[in-house]
């Protein structure tokens, strides 16, 4: 299988670049902010959990996040493999992936980490905020503090995956199809050695 973290500060564009490489290498996408706004839309029981930790751009619990995330994955039982889009997020997610893929006879191929300046990012969001209507990408404080999160909580899972050995910086600015182009090559290269 080919399992691919696709990883970054929100507004990196983990979600366009994780459309491309699903259609080009066959893979199912799982997003735990898509499995979150869905639920939030059809107001289920984790959709109204998970709201109060949207809005104010906080990270969901990890025990929850996790067990919603080996449920989605557990659905896909013949997939060829996996691209995560914005999980794992914690060094506690990042180790229940590595035993939930283990328990698959599996594991996380390589994680791709997208590289943009925060400037850039705070530009990003605020547009995606007037286009796509996502309420956390309005409000600059919300903005402000997922990045502040992503820095304390998130950034420290490139670590867990350099020990590794599966992880690989990307520069996340410029054309969409040139950074796509940057991934597939260093997908490439692991299909290839
Ligand atoms: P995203 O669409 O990946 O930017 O996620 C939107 C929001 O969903 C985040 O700001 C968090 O509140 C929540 N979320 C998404 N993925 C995770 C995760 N892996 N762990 C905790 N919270 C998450």
């Amino acid at each position: 299988m080919l399992n691919i973290v696709l990883f970054g500060p929100p507004g990196s564009g983990k979600g366009t670049q994780a459309t491309k490489l699903v259609e080009k290498y066959n893979l199912v996408h799982l997003s735990t902010g898509d499995i979150f706004r869905a639920n939030i839309k059809g107001e289920t029981d984790l959709g109204k959990l998970a709201k109060s930790y949207l809005d104010k751009g906080q990270l969901v619990p990890d025990e929850v996040t996790i067990d919603i995330l080996q449920s989605e994955a557990t659905k896909h039982t013949t997939a060829e493999g996996f691209i995560f889009d914005g999980f794992p997020r914690t060094i506690t997610q990042a180790e229940a992936l590595d035993k939930y893929l283990a328990s698959r006879n599996t594991s996380v191929t390589m994680m791709l980490s997208l590289e943009v300046p925060e400037e850039e990012l705070r530009k990003r969001l605020l547009l995606r905020g007037k286009d796509s209507g996502r309420a956390d990408d309005q409000n600059p404080e919300v903005i402000q503090n997922r990045i502040d999160i992503y820095h304390r909580d998130t950034a420290p899972a490139k670590e867990f995956y350099t020990a590794q050995k599966k992880y690989r910086a990307i520069n996340g600015v410029g054309e969409i199809e040139t950074i796509f182009q940057a991934l597939c090559s260093e997908i490439n290269s692991v299909q290839h050695s």
